[in-house]
């Protein structure tokens, strides 16, 4: 499939559809709340360029287009249906973080269409929805996710009263933008009959680890839970100069010497993650013995039971150190949010497509939150990440390379023809 894709004129690997797809999401780039850079929130006004230009292309594609109430975009592909037909979805978000890149969110309802393109109005005997959801990244409204909230029928509606720092509620943003908040309940699959196949969401990576294996994608088969505590060593502060070595209870050598065994306890199991991101020290003078030291925790792994495990044996060693060296510790749980596993059958569809295109099958867990969190509440759910280049990540420097992009469409052209044979 990738080699029916590639045609003379374009970069090694690459294909025109490729190469679409990357215009394609530069172009929208310049959807912007800001002149100099991109900056796209939830239903701010530069998000009606970017609904114009999809549907645009969507309509060229024989799709059936709408907006819903909470502003999720949606094109429907029917091939040669007759209506109630099971559905795949395919989506991503439209909205970005500040000074974005031009491929987080984006990419995956580009992709999405341009898979639309390659199947040449061939027919299906099941429906293909491409959803770009209106919010994921929480920056409007310091709450991620109201798009696919709503998608799934779990926008609760005390959501509408949150306010932005512009004084603008959620409510007023929805009405702003010319749609009414009343017809959210009516966005849900469940109450528009949609009986989904499954969700599928490519994304860019945001990390180096594709790159590090030089492979272009991989399957994603979940994505991790978290554990998030604040942490106080409580010593004695005492002058520097009078205090002898002997006689110090220095919180901030033990947060060191914690932080130090973090790191060795994260290094020790297989795809556990920890951080250490935040540390204050009171009274924070350079000739006072630190009395206090808080420091923040960041634990995360796709097991939740290895998670948990390794939080508490973080926290025990916190103990340890701080009791040997005389001081108090306390903690306290700021966040603990259960991981998110693929749908297994979905990711072995993937894994399958991925090696159909004579690929490495990798498969990675993803260490950040994506729309696919929340439509596996609803949906079975698999996402495929794209190799980000440098590893870099909500920043304009943000990459995919086209031949990567030509590989994604292959697998998805791959993932969908499989599918027939299922429905
Ligand atoms: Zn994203």
């Amino acid at each position: 499939l990738t080699a029916t894709l590639t045609t003379p004129g374009s970069s090694p690997g690459g294909s025109p559809l490729a190469r679409r797809v990357i215009e394609v999401c530069r172009e929208i780039a310049g959807f912007s709340e800001s002149r100099s850079c991109t900056t796209r929130t939830f239903l701010s006004p530069p998000m009606h360029a970017v609904h114009k230009l999809l549907r645009t292309w969507m309509s060229g594609l024989q799709m059936n287009s709408h907006v819903d109430s909470a502003g999720n975009l949606i094109g429907v592909y029917s091939g040669a249906g007759t209506g109630g037909r099971p559905c795949l979805l395919i989506g991503s978000h439209l909205d970005t973080v500040p000074d974005a890149g031009a491929y987080d969110g984006i990419l995956g309802v580009v992709l999405g269409l341009a898979l639309i393109e390659a199947l040449d109005g061939d027919s299906l005997p099941f429906d293909i929805e491409i959803v770009g959801f209106s919010e994921e990244e929480g920056v409007r409204f310091s709450t991620p996710f109201l798009g696919s909230l709503a998608y799934i029928g779990q926008f609760d509606p005390k959501l509408l009263n949150l306010v932005a720092r512009d004084g603008v509620s959620v409510e007023t943003a929805i009405r702003q933008f010319g749609l009414d908040p009343a017809g959210i309940p009516a966005c849900s699959l469940s109450s528009r009959g949609i009986g989904a196949l499954g969700y599928l969401e490519f994304h860019i990576e945001q990390g180096p680890v594709l790159e590090h294996l030089n492979a272009p994608v991989a399957a994603v088969n979940g994505i991790v839970g978290q554990s998030r505590y604040q942490l106080s060593f409580h010593g004695q502060a005492n002058h520097a100069g009078t205090t002898p070595m002997s006689q110090r209870a220095d919180a901030l050598a033990a947060a060191a010497e914690w932080i130090l065994e973090v790191e060795r306890m994260a290094r020790a199991e297989d795809g556990l993650v920890a951080t250490v991101g935040r540390l204050s020290v009171t009274p924070d003078a350079g000739n006072v013995i630190p009395g206090q030291a808080d420091a923040s925790l960041d634990v995360r792994h796709l097991s939740d039971a290895v998670r948990v495990r390794a939080a508490c044996a973080i926290l025990a060693a916190a103990a340890r150190i701080a009791n040997a060296r005389g001081l108090r510790v306390g903690s306290s749980l700021v966040l603990d949010q259960p991981a998110v596993v693929c749908d297994s059958s979905l990711v072995k569809r993937l894994e399958r497509s991925i090696a159909a295109t004579g690929l490495a099958v990798h498969t990675l867990s993803s260490g950040a939150g994506h729309d696919a969190m929340i439509l596996a509440r609803a949906v079975p759910s698999a996402m495929l990440f794209l190799r980000s280049p440098g590893g870099v990540s909500h920043l304009p420097a943000e990459a995919v390379i086209e031949a990567d992009v030509n590989v994604a469409l292959a697998v998805g052209l791959h993932f969908i023809r499989s599918l027939e044979t299922m429905s």
